[in-house]
């Protein structure tokens, strides 16, 4: 982003932020993001790489202090605005964050907090206004921009640190590939602590000079009413979200009046582009929202450690159940134990290895972990298991807890959930692996149903007339919802959990 915000303006006067009822140009977020380095470097010359955290609403102030800190030299740490204190205590004493921004609403979370650990606080609005901005350090584009934690989805999350370099290859790669532009305007419901919100949604949308306007508290009907007035405007209409959003709009759409359903299907049909990504986009959820919006989602594949790599075309085939080819100057390896490329087809499975500019520097004071990520000639490891299939790839699921790996047999959980996704009485399903004496882990999976009458024998016979014995299900539980973190990723260790206790 630093070549963006260094930039002279193209537009200064265009709307970039549209939040809380208000627009804020292209020129405010220059000068406010000016104004707020000026606030953070009041004792200093240049923050050198200082850790600052903020913990700030999402809308115009978030990206003025994000700015702000980047023009001030310092390494930005988006904080989580519904994390509790320990939470927050653990992103901040992980980076050593000298500085914690808040947003008035935020405050009493952090006063005495900081005060304790003596570290400054400054309040938005109170602590920050506005100043002469004079000159600013220069910051280079191997300056490190950014520690942003992993989602933890199998374990604790993890600071990955990009530099201003990264960040610009992340988001330039993806700008030219879904033909980002100034006539966009793209609606932001997403978490900002993590790359999709951050890099996606806002970083890729301000750079092409659009317009992002913040929905505070994402709620379904807020999402039709918003896709229903881009539509009657000039601009051109942008959807990024995870596949538990869609789901969640599937279901509020679906128990709409039949005329209300037509003018929101007219209403989305005008969208230039609707993307998922950060989890496996179920087919069901593809082909239904398809039938909705008029929209095939486009979805693709990507990660904390390397923003987006893999993605299905903006212009031709969107395959479901797949994520796509290799992003412009990214590449990409499909490698066995040994690192050994793997022959391409759908027999032939191999962790993803990723290599280019848009990959992070590495895991915040944890040299042995960086090292354990990269190969030695530098290509970093996903832990994510896919196929090239017929040139597109197609995921099979994380090493850790998608591949169970059973009697002698390697199998994908994700497949097997599609499969269980397609039987009526079922909404949603997890898939994993429980550890096993005799088989060394046992397939189970946790159902959620829309019907409490489903017959598990019946289910079961279904299910052994479409795959493998060995692959079927040993055990069911029918549960309410299935875990899930702030991204709506299944958090599956924890969800392993509750089949030890049911089994003993
Ligand atoms: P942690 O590393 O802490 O366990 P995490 O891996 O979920 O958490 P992120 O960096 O937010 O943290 O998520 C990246 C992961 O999300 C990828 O490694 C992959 O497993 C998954 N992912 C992203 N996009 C897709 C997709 N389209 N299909 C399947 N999985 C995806
Ligand atoms: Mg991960």
């Amino acid at each position: 982003m630093l070549s963006i915000i260094q930039q002279q303006l193209r537009n200064p006067d265009k709307t970039a932020i549209i939040a809380h009822g208000h627009s804020y140009s292209f020129q405010d977020l220059q000068t406010g993001s000016q104004q707020f380095a000026r606030t953070l470097l009041k004792n200093s010359a240049d923050l050198a790489e200082m850790r600052v955290a903020f913990m700030v609403v999402p809308g115009f102030d978030y990206v003025r202090v994000q700015w702000g800190i980047w023009q001030a030299g310092g390494i930005a740490v988006p904080l989580c605005i519904t994390y509790p204190l320990a939470s927050l205590q653990y992103v901040i004493e992980d980076t050593e964050a000298e500085i914690i921004v808040v947003s008035p609403e935020f405050e009493s979370v952090l006063t005495d907090y900081s005060a304790q650990q003596g570290i400054r606080l400054i309040v938005l609005g109170a602590d920050d206004k506005p100043a002469p901005v004079g000159v600013l350090p220069p910051v280079t584009l191997s300056h490190r921009a950014l520690i942003l934690y992993t989602s933890g989805t199998t374990n604790l999350p993890k600071g990955v640190v990009t530099t201003h370099a990264n960040i610009d290859a992340q988001v330039s790669t993806l700008v030219q590939a879904w033909a980002y532009s100034e006539q966009d305007i793209i609606l932001c419901v997403l978490p900002l602590h993590h790359v999709h919100g951050i890099i996606n949604v806002i970083s890729c949308t301000l750079w092409a000079g659009g317009t992002v306007e913040f929905l505070p508290n994402f709620a379904p009907e807020k999402v039709f009413d918003w896709f229903a007035k881009i539509a009657l405007g000039s601009q051109d209409g942008l959807f990024m979200a995870v596949p538990t959003i869609y789901f969640k709009l599937i279901a509020y759409f679906d128990q709409l009046p039949e005329a209300q359903k037509q003018a929101l299907t007219a209403s989305m049909a005008t969208f230039r582009l609707m993307v998922s990504g950060s989890a496996a986009l179920p087919v069901s959820v593809m082909e239904k929202w398809e039938t909705i919006s008029g929209h095939r989602l486009l979805e693709r594949y990507g990660m904390t450690e390397i923003g987006m790599a893999i993605s299905n075309p903006y212009e031709g085939e969107r395959r479901a159940g797949h994520i796509g080819q290799a992003l412009p100057g990214v590449q990409i390896r499909l490698v066995d134990e040994q690192h050994n490329d793997v022959a391409p087809g759908v027999d032939s499975p191999g962790e993803i290895l990723v290599k280019g500019a848009n990959v992070f520097q590495e895991y915040w004071r944890k040299k042995e972990a960086t090292e354990a990520t990269f190969t030695t000639d530098g290509w970093f490891k996903t832990g994510d298991v896919a196929v090239l299939d017929d040139s597109y790839y197609k995921i099979l699921g994380r090493n850790s807890v998608d591949i169970i790996k059973s009697g002698g047999y390697k199998i994908s959980a994700l497949e097997i959930e599609e499969v269980l996704r397609t039987y009526p009485q079922i909404n949603d399903c997890s898939v994993v692996g429980l550890d096993n004496e005799e088989w060394g882990e046992l397939v189970v999976a946790a159902l959620v149903v829309n019907d409490g009458s489903l017959d598990l024998t019946v289910l079961n016979a279904w299910i052994r007339e479409k795959m493998p014995a060995y692959k079927v299900p040993r055990q069911y539980k029918i549960v309410d919802d299935l875990p899930r973190n702030a991204m709506g990723k299944v958090t599956k260790n924890e969800l392993k959990k509750i089949f030890v206790v049911v089994s003993g």
